[in-house]
């Protein structure tokens, strides 16, 4: 079996009276991210980890934020595209660990919600993927409420 790792990391700035999209839901926040797309910090570093883990670039290189066919586009699409431009080279999820960090607000009731909203676009079962959240303690720049940043992990495996 050829199995592969991938790792991502995304971050966006927070501004007041946007919407806050984490996980491809909506979540109930007087800030929201600052972004070409709908801001989705989590799928971005999902994203970025699935083509990591297939060495085919990044989420820039796929739907670059100077094209308006991906402004302010539902982040979802995005990890839609990004699966099938993996599971074209042949490699399908085997699991995903992933952490947000930020400071407000908390979003432990949501990681359900989210866990199952991934996992449908997936077409993976909820035990595949993992969502854990954090704050920083305060600290910089993330702690201060002036952005939130994700991270994850993915393992991929060759299918054939
Ligand atoms: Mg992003």
């Amino acid at each position: 079996m050829n199995f592969r790792i991938g790792y991502g990391y995304d971050v966006h700035q927070l501004e007041e009276g946007r919407n806050l999209y984490l996980g491809g839901l909506k979540i109930p926040h007087s800030k929201g991210c600052i972004a070409h797309s709908d801001g989705d910090v989590l799928i971005h570093a999902i994203c970025d980890a699935l083509l990591g883990a297939a060495a085919m670039r990044d989420i820039g290189f796929h739907f670059p934020d100077t094209d308006p066919e991906f402004k302010n586009i539902d982040s979802k699409i995005l990890l839609q595209k990004t699966m099938n431009i993996i599971s074209d080279k042949g490699y399908s999820l085997v699991n995903i660990d992933s952490t947000i960090c930020l400071q407000k607000p908390k979003i432990k009731n949501y990681i359900p919600e989210i866990t199952k909203t991934l996992a449908d676009i997936i077409n993976t079962d909820q035990d595949n993927i993992s969502v854990k959240a954090t704050t920083t303690e305060k600290l910089g720049f993330i702690g201060r409420e002036e952005g939130i940043a994700a991270h994850a992990v993915v393992l991929i495996q060759k299918s054939a």
